[in-house]
C-alpha cells in the first residue's frame, strides 16, 4: 500500500513537472504566434497605435521616455504585415534599427527603401517620410528620436494604397 502511494505520488509529480515545462515553452513562443509570419520579438508588443496615425495594426513599446536629461525617445514598433505609419516628420530627425522582419522606409520624393533585420536607417530633421512592414512579413523596428525638446513627431496624412504599392 505504501509503495503504491509512493508510485502514484511520483507519477503525479512527473505530470505536474511536464505541465510546468509545457507552459513555460508556450509562454515563450506566444507573442508573435498569432501573426501571419515568423517575426521574432525582443521587446513586449506594447500598445496598439491609433488608426488616425497608422494604417493597419502597429504596436508601440516605449523604453526611454524623453526627459530633460536624455532628451531622447527610444522605443520599439511592431508593424503587422501591410501596416505602416502616416506621413510624418521629426523636428530633429530619427534613427531606425530593424531587429527582425521586412519593411519599407520612404523619404518623400525618393524611392522606397526595403528594410530587413540589421538595417539602420536615418531620416533628417523635418523631412516628410513614412515607415512600415512589407505586405507579407511584419517588421520590428527600434526607433531613436533625439533632441526631443524640439518635439518628437509631427503627424500628417495616411500613406495611400497606391503610394504603398510603388
Ligand atoms: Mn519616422
Amino acid at each position: 500500500m505504501k509503495t503504491m502511494n509512493r508510485t502514484m505520488l511520483l507519477c503525479v509529480g512527473a505530470f505536474l513537472l511536464l505541465c510546468a515545462c509545457n507552459e513555460t515553452t508556450s509562454q515563450k513562443e506566444e507573442p508573435m504566434k498569432t501573426e501571419k509570419n515568423t517575426v521574432t520579438a525582443i521587446f513586449p508588443k506594447g500598445e496598439k497605435g491609433s488608426a488616425d496615425l497608422f494604417t493597419g495594426n502597429a504596436y508601440n513599446y516605449g523604453m526611454v521616455a524623453p526627459d530633460s536629461t536624455y532628451t531622447t525617445a527610444v522605443g520599439n514598433v511592431y508593424f503587422e504585415p501591410g501596416a505602416r505609419s502616416n506621413w510624418h516628420s521629426h523636428p530633429s530627425g530619427q534613427i531606425l534599427i530593424i531587429t527582425d522582419g521586412q519593411g519599407f522606409h520612404q523619404i518623400e520624393g525618393q524611392p522606397i527603401e526595403t528594410l530587413k533585420k540589421g538595417d539602420v536607417v536615418t531620416c533628417p530633421p523635418n523631412v516628410r517620410h513614412w515607415h512600415g512592414a512589407s505586405p507579407e512579413i511584419g517588421m520590428q523596428q527600434l526607433y531613436i528620436v533625439p533632441n526631443t525638446e524640439k518635439g518628437v513627431v509631427n503627424w500628417e496624412e495616411a500613406v495611400t494604397e497606391e503610394q504603398y504599392q510603388q
